[in-house]
C-alpha cells in the first residue's frame, strides 16, 4: 500500500512574512491528517525559514530545482549538498517550466535526479506531454523518452528512491486539469512500464499527478488506483485550498 504525498510547489512566489504565515496555517490544518505526508518545495532564500517553523512538525519540505554540477565555479546553481544544509527532504526535478523556459533536456534533467539522489534528496522527477504532443498520440513516447534517460544514466532501482509527477503541460497553470481518467491512464502506462523492468519498484514508486489540482477536483484525482497524490502550484499557495487538497488524499 503507498501512502499518498501531496507536495506544493510554490515556483517563485511569495515574500518571506506570506511563506511563514502559510506553513504555520498548514502546519495547523494538516495535523489531524496522519496517513498522508505533506510537503511544501519553496524558493532557495526561504528553506533556513522553512526548516525553523517545519522541524519538529509533520510538514516536509524540499527545494524546486538543483545543479547537476558538483560544488565549483557555477554561478547561479545550488548544489545538492546546499540542500541537505537545510534538511530538505525532496527536490524536483525536470519541471515543464525548467524544461521549456530554461533548456533543461532529458539528459540535463537526469543528471540533476542522479545529483540529488547522490546526495540523499529524493527526487520528484515531473515528465508530462503538451497538448500538441497529446493531440498527435505522442503521449506515451515522450513519456517513456523522459523516463528512460533517468533509467538509462542511473538504473531502473533508482526510481525505488524517486517520486515520479506526472504534469501534462496542457494542464500546467491553466485551470484545466486532466479528467481521472486520463491521468489514471498515463500513471498505469509509466507503472506498467516500470513494472516490465521491476515488478517491486513499479509497486512502491509513488506517482503524483500535477496540473489545476483544487480542492473540488482532488478527491476524484486521489481515488484512482495508480494516483498517488499531488504535485500542486497555484493551489498550495492558498492555505485552505492546500489543506484541503491534503485532506482528499486522507481520504
Ligand atoms: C506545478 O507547477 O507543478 C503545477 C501543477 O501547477 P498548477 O497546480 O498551478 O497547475
Amino acid at each position: 500500500m503507498r501512502a499518498k504525498l501531496v507536495v506544493g510547489n510554490w515556483k517563485m512566489n511569495g515574500n518571506l512574512a506570506q511563506s511563514r504565515e502559510l506553513l504555520n496555517a498548514i502546519i495547523t490544518g494538516t495535523t489531524e491528517l496522519p496517513d498522508i505526508v505533506c510537503a511544501v518545495c519553496a524558493p532557495y532564500p526561504y528553506l533556513p525559514a522553512v526548516q525553523l517553523i517545519l522541524k519538529d512538525t509533520h510538514v516536509v519540505w524540499g527545494a524546486q530545482n538543483v545543479s547537476q554540477f558538483d560544488l565549483g565555479a557555477y554561478t547561479g546553481e545550488v548544489a545538492a549538498e546546499m540542500l541537505l544544509d537545510f534538511a530538505c527532504r525532496y527536490v524536483i526535478v525536470g519541471h515543464s517550466e525548467r524544461r521549456s523556459l530554461f533548456g533543461e533536456d532529458n539528459h540535463t534533467v537526469a543528471e540533476k535526479f542522479k545529483k540529488a539522489q547522490g546526495a540523499g534528496l529524493i527526487p520528484i522527477l515531473c515528465v508530462g506531454e503538451t497538448l500538441a504532443q497529446r493531440e498527435i498520440g505522442e503521449t506515451e513516447r515522450i513519456i517513456e523518452e523522459q523516463l528512460d534517460a533517468v533509467i538509462k544514466l542511473m538504473s531502473i532501482d533508482s526510481l525505488a528512491q524517486s517520486v515520479i509527477a506526472y504534469e501534462p503541460v496542457w494542464a500546467i497553470g491553466t485551470g484545466r486539469t486532466a479528467t481521472p481518467v486520463q491521468a489514471q491512464s498515463v500513471h498505469a502506462f509509466i507503472r506498467n512500464k516500470i513494472a516490465q523492468q521491476n515488478a517491486g519498484v513499479a509497486a512502491s514508486v509513488q506517482i503524483l499527478y500535477g496540473g489545476s489540482v483544487k480542492s473540488s477536483n482532488a478527491s476524484d484525482l486521489f481515488a484512482m488506483s495508480d494516483i498517488d497524490g499531488g504535485l500542486i502550484g497555484g493551489a498550495s499557495l492558498i492555505a485552505n485550498e492546500f489543506i484541503s487538497i491534503c485532506s482528499a488524499a486522507q481520504h
